[in-house]
C-alpha cells in the first residue's frame, strides 16, 4: 500500500518515457518534463532526450547490460516487467518502480515513486564512475547498495561498518549487485534465446 503522504510532493505521481525498438528515446510525457524542470535538470527534458539512445544515460557496462537485457526481453516476449529500484536525492531516499511494457513499435517505461524516507545528512554524496580502480567502492545502480568488505549492504550500514567517508563525494563504480542480477533473471525467466535484435 502506498500512502501518498509518505511521498515528497516533488516525487509524487508517475513519469513516462517511450523508446523505439532500437532503444532510442521516442518521447517523454509532460509529467517527465515537469519533474526534470522542477529538479533544474533541463538537459533531461524531452527536447534534449528525444532521438538519443537510453543506454547512453546508463553509467557502467554491467548496469547498461542489465537494462538492455530487460528491455530486449520485454520487446521479445511482449510481457511487462516491474523493476523496483532506488534513485536517491541528497536529502531523501527514493524507492521507485519502473513498469516496462511493449507498445506499438517500442517500449513504454513508467516510473513511479513508491515511498520516500529522509536520507541522513551524514551519508556522503556519491560520484558515479564507469571504471573501478581498486579503491573505488562497487555500487549497485538498481538498489543503491555498496560492496564493502566483500558484502553488499546499504550505504548507511557500510558507513557504520567502518567505510571511511570524507567531506567529498564518495567515488563509486556503477554495477549491478548479485541480488539484483538474480532478481532480473527471475523477472525474465523463460527468456527467448535470442536477446539481441537488429532493426
Ligand atoms: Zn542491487
Amino acid at each position: 500500500m502506498v500512502n501518498q503522504s509518505d511521498i515528497d510532493a516533488r516525487d509524487a505521481g508517475s513519469i513516462a518515457i517511450e523508446l523505439d525498438e532500437a532503444l532510442t528515446i521516442r518521447s517523454v510525457d509532460r509529467a517527465w518534463d515537469l519533474r526534470a524542470d522542477s529538479f533544474g535538470t533541463v538537459e533531461c527534458t524531452g527536447r534534449f532526450l528525444t532521438g538519443t539512445s537510453i543506454l547512453a544515460f546508463i553509467t557502467g557496462g554491467t548496469t547498461r547490460y542489465f537494462y538492455e537485457r530487460l528491455y530486449r526481453w520485454v520487446t521479445g516476449t511482449g510481457q511487462a516487467v516491474r523493476l523496483p529500484y532506488r534513485c536517491d536525492a541528497p536529502d531523501r531516499t527514493r524507492h521507485m518502480e519502473v513498469l516496462v511494457e511493449r507498445v506499438s513499435g517500442g517500449l513504454r517505461c513508467v516510473h513511479t515513486t513508491l515511498f520516500v524516507t529522509p536520507r541522513p545528512a551524514t551519508l556522503p554524496r556519491l560520484a558515479f564512475a564507469t571504471t573501478a580502480p581498486p579503491t573505488v567502492v562497487p555500487f549497485c545502480s538498481i538498489c543503491m547498495s555498496v560492496s564493502w568488505q566483500r558484502q553488499w549492504m546499504d550505504l548507511q550500514n557500510a558507513c557504520q561498518a567502518g567505510l571511511q567517508v570524507g567531506p567529498n563525494a564518495l567515488p563509486v563504480a556503477c554495477t549491478v549487485c548479485p541480488s539484483c542480477s538474480r532478481f532480473r533473471n527471475r523477472l525474465t525467466r523463460g527468456s527467448p534465446t535470442a536477446v539481441s535484435t537488429s532493426p
